[in-house]
């Protein structure tokens, strides 16, 4: 599978040319996840997998245009500017792809799930924005090819937090992320760079770099940035 980063930027104000853009990932061009630009849908893509419908992944929420696609949406939920947005609870066969949905924690008023793509025995995964996965979910990951997760936070614990009926919502931090993910690969694409990244990118790298080691290769996506399997 050749699956290309389209978008790395968290949802906050800085910006670089190399970060620019807010999240999308294309897969053999023609499967996109997450649609936070307008311009991912010049890709033609021909399947479209939103993980949740935060504005960064969905950027139809910030302008509120109605979109109208010519090809089928998925979703953990329906949203009223895609009409045709389908939910999508259970794995699906699409072309010679199985999608399998992975049910996230992350915040209190969207539903959000992320993404298994397996295509002849090549397997990946994107978790998009996480607060928590559950243990019965984490399962399902198995063994993978390549994860792609979020990078809002380099610090241990994240960003977390919990209302009074003890729901979890936020944003894990790296290491969190690492040590959850570290037993089903042996390679993480960090996408979705917060601020502390971005305020300054070469002492981010090194600071991700660190967190390598012999049975795990870590990676950091610039916009437009390609990796195979
Ligand atoms: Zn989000
Ligand atoms: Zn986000």
């Amino acid at each position: 599978m050749k699956i290309k980063i389209l978008g790395t930027r968290a949802n906050i104000k800085l910006h670089d040319y190399e970060h620019e853009l807010f999240t999308g990932i294309l897969i053999d061009d023609l499967i996109l996840i997450d649609i936070g630009e307008k311009l991912f849908l010049e890709n033609n893509p021909k399947l479209i997998l939103i993980t949740h419908y935060h504005p960064d992944h969905a950027y139809f929420i910030k302008d509120h245009s109605i979109l109208k696609l010519p090809c089928p949406i998925y979703g953990p939920e329906k949203n009223k500017f895609v009409p045709e947005s389908r939910i999508l609870k259970e794995a699906i066969t699409w072309q010679n792809y199985h999608i399998i949905p992975i049910a996230t924690l992350h915040s209190l008023k969207v539903k959000s799930q992320g993404y298994i793509i397996e295509n002849e025995d090549k397997r990946i995964f994107f978790s998009s924005d996480i607060a928590w996965i559950k243990k019965e979910n984490l399962k399902t990951l198995a063994r993978l090819d390549l994860i792609i997760t979020e990078a809002s936070h380099i610090k241990k614990g994240g960003f977390i937090f919990r209302n009074k009926n003890n729901e979890i919502y936020g944003h894990m931090g790296i290491p969190d992320t690492i040590k959850m993910f570290r037993n089903h690969t042996d390679k993480i694409v960090f996408i979705h760079l917060g601020s502390w990244f971005l305020r300054d990118i070469n002492s981010g790298i090194s600071k991700i770099k660190q967190l390598e080691d012999k049975n795990l290769n870590l990676e950091i996506a610039t916009d437009g940035k390609e990796y195979f399997v």
